[in-house]
């Protein structure tokens, strides 16, 4: 079996015992790659040189000693393209310094292998607005991964990867981790530095694992968590080894169905892997109850105000001057920031930067900012009340199974609502998973479906713990695309 189709915890095994090295890994990786990156298109570049570099020198008794990861294209690693999936960034920038998680994973013995291709600047849902290339879902070469992370979420469910890092800023790591068959883990808000990650919506983003089993997601996020003296809003408390908890199974846990997310409009095939398992948690020991998330409804509006008003602001820097991309066109200096950012950016990021500006003017600022504002508090508070009751919140990760391309992309009101289960835990700023829970059908083809589970502030352990749970009863996790 080639050593592309294997986990953290069995590489680390085998590393261990001798029987491989680093060095095997990576070149058994770059060979997959090469095979079959040119059909799915996870991956922009690959530096083989330093990968195989990094891999001689590894240190295999650290606990991620020698293992590669993949890294979404907006995540900085020194000397290495960090595009954003972005013509603005695209053959203009080299990242001259580590984000503080590649830092973290690198003292944890890991190294970074290749770049991921991602919605422009994280902005969609299928990694279709992204100016560099197509990416395919591996479970059907003519549909979507999801997005934005849709390179690292089909280089894992496809086996091009061990496992990789997204962003997630409003469902980027679970959904397409969902659509794609594998295991995705946004952490808590301030539970993983930013530092180093391109800013989309500052309060919002989280970094956080894709991987093929629960166990890696906790071996992953040993590696990412802590207080971070370049960035502010990480929390300065303290984090369990998430691997130690897993196996405590979910006998008298209580989770929460809220009854707002169970209507209609989802995929048949959808509804009936979530209600499966559902009922498979139940068989497990949980206690399952109903409860009620009012403002659910605000969710997704809320959200596609707040996150283009901060994507606006963070993306006032790519203006030609700093680094980028810089027009030809001679001109004044307004002239020179509008050639540049009309030339730079694609239709999907400049329609953020335009309803986020909008949203940001005096005279509806008040109208849409601050009223946005003040729903975002009401979602919150509407978990916290329910946080009282249940300790985990159920629901489909994603209302239907992986689109065909070109299907939804040019419908951006029809894309934005692929986010209902998922933008309110980034609104919250709740940990949340998204764990394979089956198939739905179409044309024949078996789509994977993600099981979504959001607990409480940096309550991961209880998230992974049930998610650990439901994954060893099933054997969704071993299913593997042809
Ligand atoms: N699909 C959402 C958007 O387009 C979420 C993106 C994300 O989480 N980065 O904004």
């Amino acid at each position: 079996m080639s050593l592309s189709n294997e986990t953290i915890a069995s590489l680390r095994q085998r590393l261990s015992s001798k029987e491989i090295t680093p060095t095997d890994i990576v070149n058994d990786l770059v060979m997959t790659i090469e095979a079959r990156n040119p059909e799915v298109g996870s991956y922009l570049t690959v530096d083989v040189e330093a990968a195989l570099a990094e891999a001689k020198t590894a240190d295999v008794s650290k606990p991620l000693g020698g293992i590669p990861i993949a890294i979404k294209d907006n995540i900085n690693v020194t000397g290495q393209p960090c595009t954003c999936g972005s013509k603005f960034l695209q053959g203009t920038y080299t990242a001259p310094y580590d984000a503080t998680s590649i830092q973290l994973l690198r003292e944890g013995g890991a190294l970074p292998l290749g770049r991921l291709n991602m919605d422009e600047f994280a902005m969609g849902s299928t990694t279709e607005n992204s100016a560099l290339g197509v990416t395919r879902n591996p479970w059907d070469l003519s549909r979507v991964p999801g997005g934005s992370s849709g390179g690292s979420a089909s280089c894992v469910g496809g086996h091009l990867a061990i496992a990789a890092l997204g962003s997630d800023t409003g469902g980027s790591i679970r959904q397409p981790a969902a659509l794609c068959g594998c295991v995705g883990l946004k952490p808590t808000y301030g539970r993983v530095s930013r530092y180093g990650l391109v800013a989309f919506a500052s309060s919002l983003d989280q970094i956080g694992p894709i991987t093929k089993t629960v166990e890696d997601s906790a071996l992953l996020l040993n590696h990412l968590c802590g207080k971070d003296a370049r960035d502010s809003t990480t929390l300065d408390v303290s984090f369990p080894d998430f691997t130690k908890g897993l196996k405590d199974g979910v006998k008298g846990l209580r989770i929460g169905l809220p009854k707002e997310y169970f209507i209609e409009g989802m995929h048949p095939g959808v509804s009936a892997a979530v209600a499966a398992a559902t009922r498979q948690l139940e068989s497990l020991g949980a206690e399952l109850v109903e409860v009620s998330l009012p403002h659910t409804a605000c969710g997704v509006a809320t959200y596609y105000i707040l996150a283009p008003a901060e994507a606006s602001a963070n993306l006032a820097r790519f203006d030609g001057v700093r680094y980028g991309h810089r027009t030809a066109i001679q001109g004044d200096l307004l002239e020179h920031y509008m050639n540049t950012r009309a030339e730079g950016f694609g239709p999907e990021v400049k329609r953020r930067i335009l309803l986020g500006t909008y949203v940001l003017s005096s005279g509806y600022y008040d109208a849409y900012y601050l009223k946005a504002q003040r729903a975002r508090t009401l979602i919150r508070m509407d978990f916290e009340k329910v946080f009282e009751k249940v300790d985990l919140i159920l629901s489909p990760t994603a209302p239907s199974p992986a689109h065909k391309l070109g299907s939804i992309s040019k419908d951006p009101l029809k894309m934005y609502l692929e986010d209902v289960f998922t933008i309110a835990a980034n609104l919250a700023g709740l940990p949340a998973i998204s764990v394979p829970c089956g198939f739905a059908e179409e044309e024949g083809k078996r789509l994977p479906v993600g099981l979504h589970l959001v607990g409480r502030p940096l309550d991961e352990a209880t998230v992974l713990r049930a998610a650990y749970a439901y994954e060893q009863s099933t054997d969704w996790h071993q299913a593997r695309p042809e």
